[in-house]
């Protein structure tokens, strides 16, 4: 194991690469990285980046963005195949065609994307969200177009919710927040009175109506700050983030809320990225993640939203 964090340490450094990883990695892979964060903030820091190469340890929307972003930087996943459930219940074509239908029927509409989608689909949105700025961009759409609300349903309604807007709304969902246990999760707060629940706004209402706050991976960080005193917090997001939890705040106690079939909440895609494969990528230079003709219209999309 050292070996291997000595091998990825000495191959970064002659590879010229920084390594950015999302808080879902596992936390040894964190450890190693030079940047780690949630999709807006390592969105954001990946152009300020000075190293020629960035190998993004997190899944593949999320390395297509930095290297939209980042065009003339190389741009390294340690696994192609890591993908998002989310992402894939929005295919291009069929939010094309949808989109057509809503025209067609005289809807005045802008399309909000959910950072968590292939390029072709955030070339067809007017605006790119993350967890961390959906609600303020939700709030810049004009009050006389219709939001159309794309992948996630539970991020949509929770959206609907806070902001009081309307929306048309896909029917896409995470398969790791989806599955989160209510039944468990009030047991939980029986068995541990004066706990608070986290849950993350991918989890469905039953979720998070019953929870003490609500927001992405950074804005949980950004909450536990405000806890000096040790307790017991009940977290409803991938597990990995309880490694970033303890690092930041090692006086309070962390608690996974288990899922119906799983009691992990591992995300299966994020965990194709391996201490193994990150250093293959690093010795061998791929996976690359190569420019494609839709990047140049996500690109303005993902500037303007992400970005200003
Ligand atoms: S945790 Fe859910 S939203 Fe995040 S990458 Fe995995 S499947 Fe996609």
């Amino acid at each position: 194991m050292n070996d291997l964090i000595e091998e990825i340490n000495d191959l970064k450094k002659r590879r010229d690469a920084a390594i950015l990883a999302h808080y879902y990695q596992d936390g040894e892979i964190q450890d190693l990285a030079d940047i780690t964060g949630d999709s807006l903030k390592l969105a954001r820091e990946a152009t300020k980046v000075t190293h020629s190469t960035i190998v993004f340890c997190g899944v593949h929307f999320m390395a297509e963005t930095a290297k939209i972003l980042n065009p003339d930087k190389r741009v390294l996943l340690p696994d192609l195949q890591a993908g998002c459930s989310l992402a894939e219940s929005c295919p291009a074509d069929k939010l094309a065609r949808y989109q057509e239908m809503l025209r067609q029927n005289g809807r005045r509409f802008q399309t909000v994307t959910y950072v968590n989608s292939a390029a072709a689909v955030k070339a067809l949105s007017d605006w790119v969200v993350t967890s961390g700025n959906a609600e303020a961009i939700v709030r810049r759409v004009p009050s006389d177009c219709e939001i159309l609300f794309v992948p996630d349903r539970h991020l949509g309604q929770y959206l609907q919710e806070v902001t009081g807007r309307k929306m048309i709304l896909w029917d896409g969902s995470c398969i790791v927040h989806e599955i989160f246990s209510v039944g468990d999760l009030l047991a939980m707060k029986r068995k541990l009175p004066g706990s608070i629940a986290l849950a993350h706004p991918e989890c469905p209402a039953n979720i998070r109506e019953h929870s003490d706050f609500i927001g992405g991976t950074e804005a949980m960080l950004k909450h536990l700050a405000t806890y000096a005193e040790p307790r017991d917090f009940l977290v409803a997001t991938e597990a990995n983030m309880m490694w970033q939890m303890q690092s930041k705040f090692p006086q309070h106690r962390y608690h996974p809320v288990p899922g119906i079939a799983c009691a992990c909440n591992k995300c299966p895609h994020m965990a194709r990225n391996t201490l193994e494969k990150l250093r293959d990528c690093l010795a061998l230079e791929t996976p690359e993640i190569v420019w494609q003709p839709t990047f140049d219209r996500a690109r303005e999309v993902l500037q303007r939203s992400l970005l200003n």
